[in-house]
């Protein structure tokens, strides 16, 4: 097997929030983010509705001041995933495919976390400035290939060993 495409840790989790992102349901912004402690995923989240209401998809935005208010962002539905569980995230990294809105930082900031890891900018907040005067620090990848590699002649588990013939 060629293993040249084999992802760092920090990629691999970086695409693991892009998937999580495919699952947004508000068509302003798709976004994701994973909550990692010592190389385990704790939690996922993307944007999407509250429970119980419709997804924007559906029915439109419900537009508050030029934001979308119906929805939750990626990073506080990791949060809340990890409050329904009663996980600590306290020293957590958050992969996030698009940097915080100032809010989402606040959260993550207080929550704990102490590391993101992120490849696309959101200029317009205040997030960069907040993480970095609270000490969290930034690493910024390259955005990672498009196509997350899933060649099935490559793939191992689907190779038929001479057993499973
Ligand atoms: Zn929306
Ligand atoms: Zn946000």
């Amino acid at each position: 097997m060629n293993n040249t495409k084999r992802p760092s840790w920090d990629e691999y989790f970086l695409k693991l929030a892009m998937l999580a992102s495919e699952r947004s349901t508000c068509p302003r912004m798709h976004c994701g983010c994973v909550l990692v402690k010592e190389r385990f995923v704790l939690a996922t989240g993307y944007n999407g509705s509250i429970p119980g209401q419709p997804h924007c998809e559906d029915v439109g935005c419900l537009i508050v001041d030029n934001h979308c208010s119906r929805t939750n962002h990626a990073e506080i539905n990791a949060l809340v995933q990890a409050a329904r569980h009663g996980i600590n995230v306290t020293g957590c990294t958050a992969y996030i495919t698009n940097m915080s809105c100032t809010t989402c930082a606040k959260a993550l900031i207080a929550s704990g976390i102490t590391r993101v890891v992120v490849f696309s900018d959101y200029h317009d907040t205040l997030a960069v400035d907040f993480y970095t005067k609270c000490g969290v620090e930034i690493v910024k990848l390259e955005i990672p290939e498009r196509t997350i590699h899933y060649d099935y002649e490559q793939y191992t588990s689907a190779i038929k060993t001479e057993k499973s013939k």
